[in-house]
């Protein structure tokens, strides 16, 4: 403790040598401030999807057996506070504003019972090669976020990804779909039926087990589909989704004003 002052003084010091700034607006962030300024962080472009009823993400899944839940929190369109968010995250090379989105997500979604029956946050993978290049997994540091508010654990061991997506512009949702069928690999059926074994949810009978997908963009839903597709084809369970955002093409309809 008896360092606080100076420790304090430094970092002050620190921040008028190289100002931290806001990642939407540019402008300069004050001590309380992470990532994001007070202003930007109240007009974040919100999907207002309810993650209790039918909505624009999870109805990308529903011909997959065992689909539960589905929602994402911004909406994602060129140049937005999100694209800048989600930029700075993968290419600035930011993990730590993935861990931010998750927990703010955390924190939106767990009053409405979003995370209740998860047994597991399962982030999709990246190939290794992409791991090395970027140095972490955006969708991982997305689900730690989730997990410091939830308590929830993330299985990064469930699946992995064996080919990196392939090129899908100009491509029909059904040729996308195509495309990235086998692209991932999961684990043999008896890790997957076994996690969430000793949970109180799993003994009430509740006997698969019940996986939380996360992705940081859904653009097309194709790469998430291809996920969820590989789990349960590899062993029966419970399926639910949660992106920390929605490509906009997917809210035109009924869009709230959310930009
Ligand atoms: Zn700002």
């Amino acid at each position: 403790m008896r360092f606080g002052p100076l420790t304090r003084y430094l970092s002050s010091a620190w921040d008028m040598l190289f100002p931290r700034r806001c990642l939407v607006c540019g402008q300069t962030l004050s001590g309380g401030e992470e990532h994001v300024c007070g202003a930007c962080l109240t007009t974040l472009p919100l999907t207002h999807l309810d993650s209790r009823s039918e909505n624009a993400v999870v109805r990308l899944f529903y011909d997959i057996e065992g689909t539960q839940r589905g929602v994402a929190m911004l909406v994602y369109r060129h140049q937005n506070a999100t694209f800048r968010l989600i930029h700075a995250m993968k290419y600035g090379d930011r993990p730590a504003v993935g861990v931010f989105l998750g927990e703010m997500m955390a924190h939106q979604f767990e009053p409405e019972g979003f995370f209740e029956s998860v047994d597991a946050l399962v982030p999709v993978p990246l190939s290794a090669r992409k791991l090395r290049d970027r140095g972490f997994n955006q969708s991982e540091a997305i689900a730690q976020g989730i997990a410091t508010v939830t308590g929830l654990p993330i299985r990064t061991d469930l699946v992995a990804r064996t080919v990196d997506n392939p090129t899908q512009t100009n491509l029909s949702t059904q040729q996308r779909r195509e495309n990235v069928a086998g692209i991932f690999s999961a684990a043999d059926a008896d890790t997957l039926r076994n996690v969430g074994n000793g949970s109180p949810l799993k003994e009430k009978g509740n006997r698969y087990p019940h996986f939380l997908l996360i992705d940081d963009v859904i653009t097309t839903g194709a790469t998430l589909h291809a996920l969820a597709e590989t789990l349960r084809a590899a062993a029966p369970c419970r399926l639910s989704y949660l992106s920390a955002a929605l490509a906009g093409q997917h809210l035109n309809v009924f869009e709230r004003g959310a930009e």
